[in-house]
Parts: C-alpha cells; sequence; structure tokens
C-alpha cells in the first residue's frame, strides 16, 4: 500500500492485550511517545523509505508489540541495563525499549546514515535522552573498545542468519550478559549452525523463547546466548566476512 493512501495513523492502544501478552503495559505518557513514534515513522518514511509496514495496527503488532515482546520478563529487570541494538534500521526493536524503560542507556547501531539521521532526529522529539544513535558497521563497533565486552544485553533483529547475527551480538556482551536473536521460524538446522558458532564466540545458547503475536498469530522464537567467556580478539572478523564466510 501507497503510504499516503492511509488516512488513519491513530495506533490502536489495546492495554489488555499489552498485560496478557507481555510483562509490560504502557503508561499514559508511554502511549503518548509510542503514538509519536508511529507517527515520525510514517512521516519520514515518504522520503526515507524506512518500513514496509505502515498500518496501524500492523505496525503496533510488528514493530512496537514484537520489540517489547522480545525480550520476555528482562522488561521489568530491577536494574538498569546498558544495551546495544544492532542493524536498528528505523529504531527497531530499541526505540520502543527506550520508552518503555527510560533508566536504560540503548545504542542504537545501523550502517545506513539516513537510518541512523531519523533515530538522531526522533529521540529527542520523543523526550528520550536514554538513546545514543551510531552510524558504523558492526564489525568495526565490535573491534572498538568502547563498544566492545561492554553490553548488559545486545539485540538483533531481522539482520542476518544466525550465526552471522551470533558474531556480531556476542563480541559486545559483557560475561554474564545476554544476546537475543530475534527470528520468525526456527529450524534445527539454524539450532546446529549456531550451537557451532557461539561456541567460538564465548557463549552457549541458553533459551529459545517461542510465542505467537496476537493479532495475526505469527510464529517468533527469540534465541537467547548467555556469555560465558571473552570472545577472541579475532571476532567479529572484518567487515563483509561474517556474511561471506560464515561460522
Ligand atoms: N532491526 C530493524 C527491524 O527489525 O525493523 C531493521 C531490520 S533491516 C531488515 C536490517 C538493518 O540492518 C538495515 O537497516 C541494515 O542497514 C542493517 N545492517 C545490516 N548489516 C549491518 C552491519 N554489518 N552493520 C550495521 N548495520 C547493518
Amino acid at each position: 500500500m501507497n503510504n499516503s493512501s492511509i488516512s488513519n495513523t491513530e495506533l490502536p492502544q489495546l492495554a489488555t492485550i499489552w498485560q496478557e501478552t507481555t510483562d509490560w503495559c504502557p503508561t499514559e505518557l508511554q502511549q503518548v511517545r509510542l503514538q509519536s513514534l508511529y507517527t515520525a515513522v510514517i512521516t519520514a518514511n515518504q522520503q526515507l523509505n524506512l518500513t514496509r509496514i505502515t498500518e496501524p495496527a500492523e505496525f503496533w503488532e510488528k514493530h512496537l508489540w514484537d520489540s517489547i515482546r522480545g525480550i520476555g520478563e528482562l522488561i521489568k529487570i530491577p536494574s538498569a541495563l546498558k544495551v546495544i541494538d544492532i542493524g536498528t534500521g528505523a529504531g527497531f526493536p530499541g526505540l520502543p525499549l527506550a520508552i518503555a524503560r527510560t533508566d536504560w542507556q540503548l545504542t542504537l547501531v545501523d550502517s545506513t546514515a539516513k537510518k541512523v539521521g531519523f533515530i538522531s532526529s526522533t529521540a529527542p522529539e520523543l523526550g528520550l535522552t536514554n538513546v545514543h544513535p551510531v552510524v558504523s558497521r558492526i564489525e568495526d563497533v565490535g573491534q572498538d573498545r568502547q563498544h566492545r565486552h561492554r553490553y548488559d544485553l545486545a539485540l538483533i533483529r531481522a539482520v542476518a542468519s544466525v550465526n552471522v547475527c551470533a558474531e556480531y551480538a556476542l563480541p559486545l556482551v559483557k560475561i554474564g550478559g545476554t544476546a537475543i536473536l530475534y527470528r520468525g521460524n526456527w529450524t534445527q538446522e539454524e539450532a546446529d549452525l549456531l550451537e557451532l558458532a557461539v561456541a567460538k564466540l564465548g557463549g552457549e545458547i541458553s533459551k529459545i523463547d517461542r510465542f505467537n503475536t496476537p493479532l495475526s498469530d505469527s510464529i517468533r522464537h527469540c534465541i537467547y546466548l548467555h556469555k560465558i567467556a571473552d570472545t577472541h580478539p579475532y571476532y567479529p572478523r572484518a567487515v563483509g566476512i561474517p556474511t561471506q564466510k560464515p561460522l
């Protein structure tokens, strides 16, 4: 559908669904911020081509609900986490999480400058001071001492195959921290590949969270990787190598 044909840009509120399917429900201020995020994406989309998901209910489910539900009960952890969202695009899952947890610090990384530019201008408009946008290839970020082994939580949604995602994410996580790979379907073949990759990266698969989305009943799997040892300096390999020669 063409963006200009969207007449209704009001998000559904769906408080009961939030309550029943996640460990979080937006306050009034958070609801206003989610709505402002949606309006900002739809407005910028005309120039920047940020997302194909533009209808209110679909946006609510696939961008907002999915971002929050993906981290499971971590959304209500009492401590303030340092989080990195890898290949964030227009800010998913990072921006909804920054709205839900203003006490967390979120670094949102993408190699596409126009997408990061959107995040840089939108976060302050939403009243968020906990969002740190970075334009870079994640292979470079993973070798940068400012970021390597610094995060409690690394998130990666819709960026690459699972073992590539693991190579991008695990070097950024401190020992004891977690990387969460947001996936749709999940196969035994992917599980086998991932197991080999995480062993090389200082991690282990700690949980596979399977769930269905509440409106379209689509399948999701969130794969939790626990960081048990420092990642060897060899990883992540140079820009482009993880995708050309996956672990
Ligand atoms: N995570 C967002 C979401 O789920 O809506 C965006 C997903 S989009 C399909 C993939 C994004 O990953 C793109 O914005 C792309 O620029 C970014 N990306 C892919 N490889 C990357 C890399 N090596 N370093 C940084 N960003 C990367």
